[in-house]
Parts: structure tokens; sequence; C-alpha cells
């Protein structure tokens, strides 16, 4: 697996929780994801996220992921890439 894929997951991941991407660029995001538990991680906490965002503000949408989550999930990716590496 390259890891500029994982990155590219990264790059889209809002959209994609949004399901906001074009059908065939959603199929590579989740083909990618399946083999990636790195990224399946990754997509659940985010999704969890904007889940509990969706709970505290009924009826907005679409709501964007919070910066300082974001910032905390792209730490927290970084890391687990760099685990892979080792
Ligand atoms: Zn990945």
């Amino acid at each position: 697996m390259n890891q500029n894929d994982c990155q590219n997951v990264f790059a889209l991941l809002s959209e994609y929780i949004d399901r906001d991407l074009p059908e065939g660029t959603c199929e590579e995001l989740d083909r990618h994801i399946q083999d990636c538990a790195p990224c399946v991680e990754f997509v659940e906490s985010l999704r969890k996220s904007v889940a509990l965002g969706k709970k505290y503000a009924p009826g907005v949408e679409p709501v964007p992921v919070p910066d300082g989550v974001r910032e905390a999930l792209r730490e927290a990716y970084a890391k687990s890439l760099a685990e892979r590496q080792k």
C-alpha cells in the first residue's frame, strides 16, 4: 500500500464522510480504506466526530469538521503512518 493513497484519503476525507465526492472518487477511497487499517480507524474516528457535531447542531447541514478535531486526527494519522514504516 502506497502512502500517497493514505494522504489522498486524508485530503478528501471530510467530503468522503459527507458523500460529497464524485462516485468514482468515492469508490477509489472505499477500495483503499477497506485494505488499510489505519485509514479504517481514521475514518471511524472522523465519522464519530461528525456524528457528534450533528448531535449538537441538529438540522444544520453540512456540519464542518471542527479545526481542533481535524488537527488532532491529522496528528494521530501521521503517527499511525510513521508506526507502519518501522
Ligand atoms: Zn490508507
